[in-house]
């Protein structure tokens, strides 16, 4: 449950693809098979249908002829003059020569207008049969075939052909009687099966069970048919559905009434056979849907994947660039076999996250640089300057301020005019850059001012290095073609002090406190190094 919960609140495309991508096959898959199904299934009825009722007919037509055969057989002795004479003696010699070529009848007898029977042999007693249904019809002159009576005889269940034998005035002179063992007619079944299952049986007025194709009858006798297919017969009904047989098994049947409607032959097959096939079909056909619906499955899975893929690696890179690693590139390698919309998706990406990276190292470039010194600005001064600072103090280092101011600027924009002015500006930058190395960092404060950081220099160290920077402004003056301009410059040092002076920053700090030295420089006469004295070092010497 949590499972298929999970798998319609997931909407990963990976997850929906595959989803879709397998329903449908399932759906395809089930409209093909169910109305094939249900044709199938129709065909197969239609056609056991019409196999039973060719069977039933044919096996109908065998009885009824084999019924006449036995009628007429009788039917010539009733007609003999040794019937018609009485001539008993003579007609039963008659009787046995028949017996001898023709083995069906299990006895032909003769009944007296009276009823009676005189069985051969001596001491045998007359058996009365006058209130049997063919001596009364007998009586009325009609001949008559019988469905399965028990003979009187011997308790066996026989069939009887009976004809009224009529003198010359029409008068009833007793009857012929054959009596046929049901063995005959089983016989007579058992030439037409069909199928594995399929029977053909004949039942009679009373809905016995006289016969059976693939069985003897004598077990038969005693059962009845299923009442089901009984009860169509005895109603006409048209119902084809299926129903249980007499064995116990699921058939479809169908019934013949003969003529006289004395009999009615039926024909079963099972169920099972009938869809024997179709299900053997059936079943090939839902393992080979299945089948295929794996391979589908696992198309769709690698489909999905595919097209997941490409998308999962976008995500994944849009984020790596937002946290700030502009240059990203996806490895076009891995998607290579991605639909071609996400291949061109992921170059374009690349190709954007490549100018992405040069476009920001350019601005953070122009954002951290003077464009007229080409040095440093203070912005850089106070972020990456202040970092450094920081780390230097944190690993219990000292460091120090240099603020730098040109003397007389002014003078020099008034004589020369502002472009030599910021010519004269480049140069002083381009001296300030020989001394930039991994602990020295230089930067434009504004103006004419310069702010040089020195990392690990206490005060004296960067007083030696401001002294050097001074002398080197008046020994390399700014010249080009027309002009010689002498610089001096005026510089304020300041080293790092625990305690806070000005502002809260340590950086605000020193730097207040080198412009404070810067201001006594130029109140002192200019070009000259003036050192803080609330650095370190004095701290030491308070110490
Ligand atoms: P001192 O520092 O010795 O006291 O005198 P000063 O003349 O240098 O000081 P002041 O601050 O009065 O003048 C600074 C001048 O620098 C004023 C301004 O016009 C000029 N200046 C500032 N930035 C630039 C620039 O980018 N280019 C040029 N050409 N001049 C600039
Ligand atoms: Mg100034
Ligand atoms: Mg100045």
């Amino acid at each position: 449950m949590g499972r298929m919960l999970t798998l319609f609140t997931n909407h990963t495309i990976k997850m929906r693809l595959q989803l879709w991508i397998s329903t449908i096959i399932v759906l395809l898959a089930f409209s093909i098979i169910v109305p094939f199904y249900f044709i199938e299934k129709k065909d197969r009825l239609e056609e056991a249908d019409v196999q039973l009722k060719q069977v039933i007919t044919l096996q109908s037509l065998y009885i009824e002829r084999w019924n006449q055969e036995k009628l007429d057989a009788i039917k010539r002795f009733s007609l003999s003059d040794n019937a018609k004479f009485h001539r008993i003696g003579d007609l039963k010699r008659e009787f046995q020569d028949y017996a001898k070529v023709e083995s069906e009848f299990q006895s032909i007898t003769y009944v007296e207008p009276n009823g009676y029977i005189f069985p051969e042999g001596s001491g045998r007693s007359p058996i009365y049969v006058g209130d049997r249904t063919y001596y009364l019809r007998g009586k009325e002159k009609k001949s008559y075939v019988s469905g399965v009576v028990i003979s009187k005889d011997d308790g066996k269940p026989v069939i009887t052909f009976s004809v009224p034998v009529l003198d010359d005035h029409n008068e009833f002179r007793g009857i012929v009687l054959g009596i046929v063992t049901l063995e005959m007619l089983n016989k007579l079944m058992s030439q037409l099966s069909f199928g594995e299952t399929g029977e053909v049986y004949v039942l009679d007025s009373q809905g016995n069970i006289v016969t059976a194709s693939n069985h003897a009858a004598d077990s038969m006798i005693t059962q009845r048919a299923s009442s089901e297919i009984f009860t169509r017969a005895r109603s006409n009904s048209k119902d084809h559905s299926a129903y249980t047989g007499f064995r116990g098994e699921k058939v479809y049947g169908q019934y013949r009434w003969s003529p006289e409607r004395n009999w009615v032959v039926v024909g079963e097959i099972t169920q099972k056979e009938v869809f024997y096939k179709l299900n053997e079909l059936s079943v090939t056909i839902i393992i080979i849907s299945l089948i295929a619906l794996l391979f589908s499955i696992g198309a769709a899975v690698m489909i999905a994947s595919k097209m997941e893929r490409p998308i999962r690696y976008l995500l994944r890179a849009t984020k790596i660039i937002q946290n700030g690693n502009y240059d990203y590139q996806i490895n076009a390698d891995k998607i290579r076999k991605a639909p071609m919309e996400l291949r061109q998706l992921v170059n374009t990406f690349n190709l954007m996250s490549g100018r992405l990276k040069s476009n920001i190292s350019l601005l953070e470039h122009s954002a951290w640089m003077d464009q007229l010194t080409e040095i440093h600005n203070r912005r850089f001064m106070m972020t990456e300057g202040n970092r450094q600072l920081q780390m230097c103090i944190a690993y219990g280092q000292t460091c120090s301020i240099l603020m730098m101011d040109i003397d007389h600027f002014k003078k020099i924009n008034d004589t020369y005019g502002h472009l030599v002015g910021d010519a004269v500006l480049h140069h002083v930058a381009s001296l300030l850059k020989r001394y930039v190395n991994t602990e020295t960092i230089v930067a434009r404060y504004g103006g004419e001012e310069f702010i040089v950081l020195l990392l690990h220099k206490n005060a004296a160290e960067s007083a030696q290095v401001a002294e050097e920077l001074r002398e080197l402004f008046m020994q390399e003056p700014y010249i080009n073609e027309k002009v010689t301009v002498r610089i001096t410059a005026s510089i304020g040092v300041a080293e790092y002090s625990p305690t806070l002076e000005y502002g809260t920053m340590i950086m605000e700090d020193m730097v207040s406190r080198a412009d404070h030295s810067l201001y006594r420089a130029k109140s002192g006469g200019r070009n000259r190094v003036e050192v803080d004295t609330k650095g370190n070092q004095e701290k030491r010497f308070e110490e």
